[in-house]
């Protein structure tokens, strides 16, 4: 099919992520990728700011992840897990019992973030119901979070953004606490937590969990909030007993400058969401960890308890996924990220240092390899993106976020390259 063909095709019959089918953004057609870059079919080649949203963080084509993919599909892509297992599976959970905080040691493996979500609020429902307390099934959550389009994982993102209303009657409704709004490095201030201390203390009878995504709110608005703020969280969730999820789909596997960003507070989670840069981006594969005190609640027998956990679905332990997943986080740890994700931190901050003197600013935010450049109005997406296109860059900006978490190999010149476009493009904004 000539591009002319597939763009026509694209546009007349494909849906695309957050998109209308009446009237679709334009697409750019991708004839490969290698390293930091996206190649176009027409050649031009587009220094990575998104690492398709978070997930690429070696680059693209990496010959040890491609090796590891071979090699699994040489020997069997995937086999159903219920009944059967498999080193990559085996493999990929003994290796995220070793990475993640002590406590969370028994996995679920699924296919997305979303699905995650949903296995994580299931478990704590199933948990407070095989202590005998089933009327602890309600979500506490705070506001300008992300957690995935699943329904369950809707119900506790950001009202407004996730567009509650449009789904009102069938969507549960959650609790949801004032967001956090002292900044990552300011000084804290115990207001900021008034409105979760109320929720909790109020609705603690009928409240199984908290989920929040920690440090870093992501697709809910791009926020990185105070530690003291998840210190609180943790406290009060003991203290009410509750439990609480982390959502580190985004923020796992060194993005915010610390291998997992509860680490920044140094609290454990009940519940740990994985995703995204699980495999270095190159499949689908999400996990779920929990303590064993958890996963032995959950499994709890006797009058009434299933006893077992109901979810289970049909590419669960795919082994193409596990096996590059495994490879990813060995090069991880072989990569030195905490050198290169400090590297980037520091380019980030001097390079979009001067979009704070552009007029059409509010904010320009850093924490690890995540950059943010905040307006004061919402940008039109699609003209700017061709404006970085033709820059030679690949930054997708939503409402008045232009934001960029590029993968960790790129190189200092690359990201100069990176951040002087946004720059300009800025510059640029009315
Ligand atoms: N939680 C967070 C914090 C996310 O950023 C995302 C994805 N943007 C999800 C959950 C959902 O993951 P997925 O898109 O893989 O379903």
């Amino acid at each position: 099919m000539d591009t002319a063909a597939l763009l026509d095709f694209d546009k007349k019959y494909i849906w695309h992520p957050y998109t209308s089918l009446s009237r679709p953004l334009p697409v750019y057609p991708v004839a490969g990728a290698e390293g930091v870059n996206i190649i176009l079919e027409d050649g031009n080649r587009l220094i990575d700011g998104m690492a398709s949203w978070w997930s690429v963080i070696h680059g693209y084509n990496h010959p040890e992840l491609n090796r590891a993919i071979k090699e699994q599909v040489d020997s069997f892509s995937h086999v159903m897990f219920g009944g059967l297992t498999h080193e990559p599976a085996v493999e990929l959970c003994r290796r995220l019992v070793a990475l993640t905080p002590d406590g969370l040691e028994k996995v679920f493996l699924c296919d997305s973030g979303s699905i995650s979500v949903e296995v994580a609020m299931k478990m704590a429902i199933q948990y407070w119901y095989g202590l005998g307390k089933a009327q602890k099934k309600k979500f506490l959550t705070i506001r300008n979070g992300y957690h995935g389009d699943a329904f369950h994982a809707m119900s506790v993102c950001d009202p407004d953004s996730g567009m509650h209303s449009l789904y009102s009657g069938v969507l549960p409704q959650y609790f949801f606490a004032d967001c956090p709004k002292i900044p990552f490095d300011s000084q804290w201030d115990e207001n900021d937590i008034v409105s979760f201390v109320r929720l909790i203390a109020d609705n603690a009878d009928s409240l199984c969990a908290v989920i929040l995504e920690p440090i870093v709110q992501g697709a809910g608005g791009m926020r990185f909030y105070h530690p003291s703020y998840l210190q609180a969280v943790r406290k009060l969730c003991n203290e009410y007993d509750v439990l609480l999820i982390a959502d580190e789909i985004a923020t796992g596997f060194g993005r915010s400058g610390k291998l997992f960003a509860c680490e920044h507070a140094g609290i454990l989670p009940d519940i740990l969401c994985l995703g995204k840069a699980l495999t270095g981006g190159y499949m689908t594969l999400a996990a779920t960890l929990v303590s064993s005190e958890i996963a032995a609640g959950i499994c709890r027998e006797g009058d009434g308890l299933p006893g077992v956990f109901m979810h289970g679905p049909t590419f669960m332990g795919n082994a193409l996924a596990c096996a590059v997943a495994c490879r990813s986080l060995d090069l991880l740890a072989e990569s030195g990220w905490q050198k290169n994700v400090s590297r980037i931190e520091r380019g980030l901050q001097a390079g979009l240092a001067p979009c704070r003197e552009v007029e059409s600013v509010q904010d320009v935010r850093v924490l690890g390899a995540i950059g943010v450049v905040e307006m004061k109005k919402p940008v039109d997406m699609a003209a700017l993106q061709q404006k970085f296109v033709a820059r030679g860059v690949w930054v997708r900006p939503f409402g008045k976020l232009i934001y960029v978490m590029p993968p960790y190999i790129i190189s200092d010149m690359e990201l100069e390259i990176l951040t002087r476009a946004i720059g300009a493009v800025v510059a640029e904004v009315q």
